[in-house]
């Protein structure tokens, strides 16, 4: 039997293994399930071969699937447009990106303005009554 593929799901309890693998003589694929130490790659490997549980090889590819495909870029004010470019901003002091539509922004901003407009107005009531 070949190792085609191997699956690890890593929590603080302990390590999931699910292997992929041919059968030399048939090419048949087929998938296992079964705990792992998390230490030994070869040897996880080897055990979940021979002691796993029997797993849906659709499954275990369509997992594989969802694991490696890129995160889908969006805008980070969860708009639905798509005619507009994203762009990155880095924020300096925490190193986060913020990816958004400069006309998402824009919005945002002028929200904030007008917020902080009523708030000086309030403020300055305050003050002169
Ligand atoms: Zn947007």
């Amino acid at each position: 039997m070949k190792v085609i593929e191997t699956l690890w799901f890593t929590n603080r309890d302990g390590c999931i293994g699910i292997v992929v693998v041919e059968e030399d003589v048939t090419g048949d694929r087929k998938a296992y399930i079964g705990p792992a130490s998390g230490h030994n790659e070869k040897a996880d490997t080897e055990q979940i071969m021979a002691w796993g549980n029997k797993f849906s090889l659709d499954t275990a590819l369509r997992l594989r699937h969802l694991l490696t495909e890129k995160k889908e870029k969006k805008c980070d004010f969860n708009c639905n447009k798509t005619d507009e470019p994203l762009i990155a901003f880095g924020n300096t002091d925490n190193g986060d990106t913020w990816l958004c539509h400069l006309s998402c922004l824009r919005e945002h901003l002028e929200m904030q303005e007008e917020l902080l407009e009523e708030e000086i107005k309030e403020f300055k009531q305050h003050v002169t009554t």
